[in-house]
This record gives structure tokens, sequence and C-alpha cells, in this order.
């Protein structure tokens, strides 16, 4: 099989090492004579999957103890909700800055919820850059302060999370999880859709502060509490077995690399091989974003004359290079460099871009 770089934003390429560890096992799993998808959830050869998956985000994020970490259903799309329905109590409000689609798509929902601002919206400017932190005043009394760390559609990425001043901070990391380490003392919670650096669609990896979680409803529907999943080992209904399986293939993967030192490496070679073939190119291609808003995982570009934007694309396709056609909302092209794109795949996109350019420029 000649295996594509797959540039696409998310389902997306996963490490090649868990797709075949998975395909040689599916079947079989280790001599049980059925697969592990087909076991009981509450059998030991499924528990120690579970909980390998649950060690390995432990071990490779240094996630401390007086943090839970669950897998639950829904994607990061059900965080966005139960977030809100969990910590808007009544009397209470939450403060939302919007940096993108996925930022407003957040916010929109805990406004149906309960009493959501805005701390800060970048409409104005086409969502093309992180806020700085002197534009922003948190209020000491909100619930929790919520933003998305990498805007997936934008290609736009906070460097750096900001002190809140003690305010909760609630960060959806569903792009860029598991790409850089995090500075805990100012992350009260995170969830991350599992498609994008983690494992196949279906569930979302959540990382919260225990006396943080504490402060969670628990007059919801039994699946909204967080606590009934922090008690119960994320095994509180039928979880997602084949996706927490995933996840504990590609992070062995990361750790058998080198764990985060190595992925932010690999990370770094990519972004800087494609960024470049951008800000080369005398003006051929056109990056919407500021400089220091660039995110390392989804890079966003146009070409300056847009006419030539199907033979681009074709071309790549011709290479082998998939995916890259950008979001419908804001046309283009994008190149989604998550962990398990091969440092060549980043390499390969970029020498293609430079010929396209200098055979059209
Ligand atoms: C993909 C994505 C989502 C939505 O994830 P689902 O798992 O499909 O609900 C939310 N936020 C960000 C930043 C994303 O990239």
């Amino acid at each position: 099989m000649t295996r594509v770089y797959n540039f696409a934003a998310g389902p997306s390429t996963l490490p090649l090492a868990a797709l075949e560890e998975a395909a040689a096992k599916l079947v079989d799993y280790e001599g049980a004579g059925m697969s592990l998808i087909e076991m009981s959830h509450r059998g030991g050869r499924y528990d120690a999957v579970h909980n390998e998956a649950l060690s390995l985000v432990r071990e490779m994020l240094g996630v401390p103890d007086d943090y839970y970490i669950l897998f639950l259903q829904g994607g990061a799309s059900m965080q966005f909700g139960m977030v809100p329905l969990a910590f808007l109590r009544n009397g209470l409000s939450a403060d939302y800055i919007v940096t993108g689609h996925w930022g407003k798509r957040a916010y929109a929902d805990a406004a149906v919820v309960g009493d959501a601002r805005v701390l800060w919206d970048g409409a104005g400017a086409g969502y093309t850059r992180i806020p700085s932190l002197r534009e922003l005043s948190f209020r000491t009394g909100a619930a929790y302060v919520h933003i998305c760390s990498n805007e997936t559609i934008g290609g736009i990425q906070w460097k750096e999370f900001p002190d809140t001043l003690g305010v909760p901070l609630v960060v959806d990391m569903s792009s860029d999880v598991l790409s850089r380490p995090l500075p805990w003392e100012r992350v009260s919670m995170l969830y991350a859709g599992t498609q994008k650096n983690l494992a196949p669609a279906g569930m979302a990896l959540i990382i919260m502060k225990k006396d943080f979680a504490a402060g969670a409803r628990r007059d919801l529907p039994a699946y909204l509490r967080y606590d009934l999943h922090a008690e119960n080992n994320s095994l509180f209904n039928t979880p997602s077995t084949f996706v927490i399986w995933m996840t504990a293939l590609t992070l062995r993967w990361v750790k058998s690399i080198g764990g985060l030192p190595e992925i932010e490496r690999r990370r770094d070679e990519r972004s800087r091989a494609v960024y470049g073939a951008i800000d080369e190119s005398g003006g051929f291609y056109r990056s919407p974003v500021e400089r220091g808003s660039r995110s390392s995982m989804n890079i966003v570009w146009k070409l300056a004359d847009a006419r030539l934007d199907g033979e681009f694309l074709d071309g790549a396709q011709r290479e082998d290079l998939h995916g890259l056609k950008g979001h419908k909302s804001v046309g283009g092209f994008r190149a989604s460099l998550y962990n398990a794109m091969p440092v060549e795949g980043a390499l390969a996109l970029a020498d293609y871009m430079r010929r396209f350019a200098d055979a059209r420029g």
C-alpha cells in the first residue's frame, strides 16, 4: 500500500504503528479468540487497556495527581454544553474569549445554558490573531474563563496560556492536545475531541482539577455528571472501547519516540517547513494570520491568484498530498500537521509548494 500524506483536519492521520498493531490484533486479541471490541468492558483484558491509556495520558502530559483524567463520549462538542451545565449555577456567569469558529461554538452553547459573556471577540479582525494579555480584564467573580488553545479552522494558537488571576481556566485543546507541555498552575480543565492528535473520532479526553470538579452540579442527568465519571474511572457506562484502545496505541507510540520533547521537535520542524514555503514565495502564497498567533498544528494560506486553486490542489493530489482544501467557511488551503504527520510529509508539501510557485509565479 502507498500511504499518502493526509493533511486533513480531523479525523486525521494516525501513527502507522498504532494502525498496524490494531489491525494485527483486531480479529483475535492476544489469543482470546475474539476481538477486544467484542469483549466486556468489565473484563480484565479490557481493563488493562483502559488503565494503560489513562496512565499514559498522565505520564506523557505530566498531569499532576490532583487532576482527574476522563474519557467521555460526544466529542468536544459535548463539552461545549456539559461545561456550562455543570458550572453555571444560578447567579454565576462565565467569560468566553472568542478567537474563531470553535470559540464561538463553545460560547453559543454556554449562552443557551446560562449567563455567558464574551470577554473578547476577534471578529473585527476576521479571527486572525490571539489577543494580548493587555486587552483582557478578567472578572474575579466569574465561574470560569473559556479559551480555545488552537483554532483549527482559522489557524491561530495561544502560544502561552493567560494568567487569569485566580479565575479557573477551561481550555478546548481539541487540535493541539499532546503537542505541547502544559502550565498546570494555570489550567483548571481541558478537553479535546480525540480525532486530531489522539485516536479515531467518538470521544473526548478531559483533564480537570479535582477541586474545580468538586464545584460541578450533581442535579443533572447521570451522563452529564463529571463526579459520576470520575468516581467510576470513566466506566460509568459502556465506554468507546475501540477509541480508548487506539488512544493507548497512539500514546505508546508517543512514548516510544521520546515523549513530548520529540513531539515538539517534530512539530517545529514541520511547521517551519510549511511556513517557510509561504514566507519565501514572494507573495504567491499568503497567510492571513498574524505572525505571533500562527498555529503550529493547522497552517492556512491562500494563493494570491485564486484562479490557480484547482490546479494547485490537483497537482498536490498527484503527489499523494491529500486533504489540503481549506474549510468551506474560509476557503483557500489548510495543512493540518498533527503529531502523527511525518516530518517528511511537511517537507514534501513545502517542496511541492515551492515548485508550484516557481512554475506559476
Ligand atoms: C474539531 C474541534 C471541535 C469539535 O470536535 P468534535 O469532537 O467533532 O465535537 C471542537 N473544538 C476544536 C478546537 C476542534 O478542532
